[in-house]
């Protein structure tokens, strides 16, 4: 058992994947080129944006959207403790500093309540992110980041393909950036990311900073990276993109019958906020027996994978930015989340599986509070 299986979603759409690459080779056009300009077209049309920029991965379309608002030494840049490293690591990399805030115990995302009190005259910009599928209160954090004139970047890498309201993830604050990581609800065969934004200059930047800082050929008009969405995962992910709606809907019914089997077993499943849809880029539950609980799903064939057991403000590279406000929440989901064998090709005596051995390892008494 695989625990996302990009073998059987290879398996459905080999045709079409072989062909665009074959389209690629064809056409001796490796660096950026139709296919990349046809997949940003298409993305920004999916997420209703008005501009998408592809690029090299998720991390560095956190780090041009960070270069386009000139951020850098001396600002502050707020995340949530829990979270993937790239959404801090990259605002340091610029010689920014992280400021952590907890996460809410019921979305896992920012909590909106604690963002006001996080601002300080510092604070150039915010990055929620849609950990495990869903949006953060994406209005609530703009409202509070508008009234103080900050930025707010969303980290829609697990996200992607889920709705905040009536909008796309990635078209929800100044700036979207998601990874096309394998693994990603939207995947690649390789690295890839892309920025959106609805704003005019932001988009020059970006698109500017990806090659070099580059407005005409060789004249560098800002300091730039090769930060380029490579030509043949572009095309890849205008096979996957095809499928993308019929694997987003697989997604939700799996991750809500997921849900529905667990309803009365001694653990925590996702809760949907009501202003969201969720993609269930991580199926997540939170054990109070997690060692025990992966070894004994690990011996009867059930691989998982915890995400993340360490919240940011304990990383050795982060824990000096750490200037002891609570953080409790996050730290308690790191001891307790667990992730379960979660893709759009789970079937369901497979999943029936999982979900028998999961209720066989759960603790019997003490509740998770
Ligand atoms: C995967 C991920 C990233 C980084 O994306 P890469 O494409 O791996 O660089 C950033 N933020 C979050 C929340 C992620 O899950």
């Amino acid at each position: 058992m695989q625990f996302i299986d990009l073998k059987k979603q290879y398996e459905s759409i080999k045709d079409d994947v072989l062909n665009e690459i074959q389209e690629v080779l064809d056409s001796g056009q490796f660096i950026l080129g139709d296919k990349v300009k046809d997949l940003e077209t298409q993305l920004s049309q999916y997420t209703n944006s008005k501009y998408c920029i592809g690029v090299a991965d998720g991390t560095k379309a956190l780090l041009i959207a960070l270069m386009a608002l000139d951020i850098g030494v001396g600002d502050e840049v707020i995340v949530p403790s829990l979270t993937f490293i790239a959404t801090a690591s990259m605002a340091l990399l610029l010689g920014a500093t992280p400021v952590f805030i907890d996460v809410d115990p019921i979305s896992y995302n920012m909590d909106a309540n604690k963002l006001e009190a996080a601002i300080s005259s510092k604070t150039k910009a915010i990055i929620p992110v849609g950990l495990f599928g869903q949006c953060a209160d994406m209005d609530a954090i703009n409202a509070i980041a508008n009234k103080h004139n900050i930025a707010v970047i969303e980290d829609a890498a697990q996200s992607f393909g889920s709705r905040y309201k009536d909008r796309a993830s990635s078209n929800t604050s100044t700036i979207g950036c998601t990874s096309f990581f394998p693994s990603k609800p939207l995947g690649c065969y390789g690295d890839g990311g892309a920025c959106f934004t609805n704003n005019d200059d932001l988009a020059e930047a970006m698109r500017q900073i990806r090659i070099h800082g580059q407005d005409k050929r060789y004249h560098h008009a800002r300091l730039g990276l090769n930060g380029r969405l490579d030509t043949m995962q572009a095309a890849i992910l205008l096979a996957k993109l095809r499928v993308f709606d019929k694997e987003v809907e697989a997604r939700e019914k799996i991750g809500a019958r997921y849900t529905e089997l667990l309803k009365d077993a001694n653990c925590v499943t996702p809760q949907i906020m009501p202003y969201n849809t969720h993609v269930y880029g991580q199926y997540t539950i939170l054990v109070t027996n997690r060692n025990e609980f992966i070894e004994a799903l690990k011996q009867q064939g059930v691989p998982t994978a915890v995400h993340y057991p360490i919240p940011l403000h304990k990383q050795p590279i982060l824990h000096k930015f750490y200037t002891n406000q609570d953080l409790s929440v996050s730290e308690r989901l790191a001891n307790c989340v667990v992730s379960l064998p979660m893709h759009p090709y789970l079937d369901v005596e497979t999943q029936d599986r999982i979900v028998a051995v999961v209720k066989e390892n759960l603790p019997v008494t003490a509740s998770i509070v």
